[in-house]
């Protein structure tokens, strides 16, 4: 009888996950080795046909400009780029497909696994196009009527070099998947909107780039410099103050760093506390800096987090300098605080507002989502959190009740089927109706369920925290003179009074699995002093739609929202 087994396993035969090597930031950053620095990355196995294309990403390889398409063969765990040298890595477009589909296929899983569910696109159809080399251009962005992420490239200035493909930037395909999926999970938050909101969508796209890339090891290590013979570095190599300005500084600088059209790099501002005042500042109502805020928030939250995780690694306790640590081992824990905090950040999202969307409600939100799967705040992330958003001025809403266990009425649920409760519309808008008044939601504006979703979340324990999260958006429309009568409120200068407004609030439902409620986090649409706000902000920045009105979808094509932020961006004459 033979001892073992052996599996003749297929390269194609159905398995968990696939690993493939991927360009770990961009071409130019380089390991110890001098060469390219890359990274294994494991992928969630999906069935994947020529194209690349799987179950829910199509790689379309179709180069306009140079009128040429071609089809890939399909992604097997017998990675042909392992041992690739550089050239091949810079010059084949079969790697770009692999790379595209990747880190694309890596993003969507790390969001559908910290919300426990499949995520859906914003527009009808199950699969997103990549396209890698879709014009000649250093840009790329998300389009919405495409229903694709675009890719453009630089042919070099000699000859003989090889293109710059934006397709090849791990941080840049991250950042505009991350434009997609979250356009998937709040399409309202591409409304005209307040400040917050427009800066929210690139900042939280920057911080899943940076906080993705720096969950790779090799990443990590190679900003942490070179390490002495025996593979160790000092204390002074990981003092806070060093990560900040150096590690992380480091990565994020060279985060979007390809792009000259569009939203450029991110800037070393990102990486600095915004001044106290921020909020008021006329640059500050500018998308891409007012976003920079999130980013540097988190960025500090990072810092906090992997300091604390290398305090038990030094060779000597206290605070000698002359203690040390193996390089692998702390950047192993870094690469661990950055995807627990990625981790942390996306579960919040799906207890965000659906509309009117402002950085205290990310905030709330993910401290919300975290009691549910961490009840204990024993290594103290969610006091980082309170303390490094509280320093750039962010605080946790207070003007709602949000808890409904300690709401004065609890809901009633006479006639209503529990069950239906998680999957159904129409039973949830039931729900909302019966219990207005309990609820604080006003009955005379129009008002829509708009989605009702299951997740399921592990908490650290290995239990499930089931729950169903459904969202309803009210909509009024009236005159700025109404306005202003019924908020009792004054206009802001310079508008006419005879302009047509449209108006938004809404809330987000979270229901235990049995199908009672237990948070409800809104937007009320008559909040007058917010919506005076959001119409001042829209006024301001001169975002009316063709009719000269306010607040409504501003009748351009959709997929237009980025190429129109990226106007707002160089007509603010910043330098991007
Ligand atoms: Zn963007």
């Amino acid at each position: 009888m033979p001892d073992t087994v052996e599996f003749a396993e297929r390269p194609d035969a159905p398995r968990s996950h696939i690993t493939l090597r991927l360009i770990a930031q961009d071409p130019s950053v380089t390991g110890d080795d001098g060469r390219i620095l890359t990274a294994q990355v494991k992928v969630p196995w999906s069935r994947i046909e020529d194209g690349p294309r799987g179950a829910r990403l199509h790689v379309v390889d179709y180069d306009v400009a140079a009128d040429e398409y071609r089809k890939h063969p399909a992604l097997v765990n017998e990675d042909a780029y392992a041992a690739a040298s550089d050239e091949v890595l810079l010059t084949d477009k079969t790697f770009n497909a692999q790379q595209v589909y990747g880190t694309a296929a890596k993003t969507l899983a790390t969001f559908e696994s910290a919300l426990g569910r499949r995520l859906s696109w914003s527009f009808a159809g199950h699969h997103l196009y990549l396209v890698p080399h879709a014009f000649a251009e250093a840009n790329a962005y998300y389009s919405w009527e495409d229903r694709a992420v675009l890719f453009g490239y630089v042919p070099a200035e000699d000859e003989d070099d090889p293109p710059v493909y934006t397709c090849l930037s791990y941080d840049i395909i991250v950042h505009e998947t991350t434009h997609a999926i979250l356009d998937g999970l709040r399409r309202r938050f591409l409304e005209p909107g307040l400040p917050d909101q427009a800066a929210f969508h690139e900042g939280f796209a920057d911080i899943v780039a940076l906080l993705s890339v720096f969950s790779m090891r090799p990443v990590v290590e190679q900003a942490l410099g070179r390490p002495g013979k025996n593979g160790r570095i000092t204390r002074m190599h990981v003092h806070p103050d060093r990560l900040k300005a150096g590690v992380l500084t480091s990565v994020a600088e060279q985060v979007g760093r390809v792009l000259t059209q569009g939203r450029g790099p991110l800037r070393h501002s990102a990486m600095q506390p915004p001044p106290a005042n921020w909020a008021s500042l006329p640059q500050f109502a500018e998308p891409h800096r007012r976003g920079e805020v999130l980013v540097a928030v988190v960025l500090d939250v990072l810092v906090d987090i992997w300091s604390a995780r290398l305090e038990t690694l030094f060779s000597r306790p206290g605070n000698a300098a002359s203690a040390t640590v193996d390089r692998a081992r702390a950047a192993e824990e870094g690469a661990k605080a950055a995807a627990q905090l990625l981790t942390m950040l996306i579960r919040g999202l799906d207890y965000l507002p659906p509309v009117e969307f402002e950085f205290a409600d990310l905030l709330d939100a993910v401290l919300l989502a975290d009691v549910e799967v961490v009840p204990d705040d024993d290594l103290g992330y969610r006091r980082l959190l309170i303390e490094r958003f509280a320093q750039a001025g962010i605080t946790r809403p207070r003007n709602r009740v949000s808890n409904v266990l300690e709401a004065e009425v609890a809901p009633q649920y006479l006639g209503i089927n529990h069950a239906a409760l998680r999957s159904d519309r129409d039973e949830v808008f039931r729900f909302l109706w019966q219990n207005a008044l309990r609820l604080d939601v006003p009955t005379r504006y129009h008002t829509t369920v708009e989605s009702v979703l299951p997740s399921q979340r592990i908490g650290p324990d290995g239990l499930i925290v089931a729950e169903s999260v459904a969202t309803y958006v009210q909509m009024a429309e009236m005159t700025a003179a109404e306005l202003e009568t019924i908020s009792e409120l004054p206009l802001p200068d310079g508008l006419d009074p005879d302009t047509p407004v449209q108006l938004f609030g809404g809330g987000t439902l979270v229901f235990y699995q049995f199908g009672r409620l237990k948070l409800h986090v809104y937007k009320k649409v008559d909040d007058w002093r917010r919506q005076l706000r959001r119409i001042e902000y829209l006024d301001l920045s001169g975002r009316r739609d063709r009719a000269k009105r306010l607040g409504y979808s501003d009748g351009s094509a959709r997929g237009q929202a980025f190429a129109e932020l990226h106007d707002t961006n160089l007509s603010s004459g910043e330098a991007w």
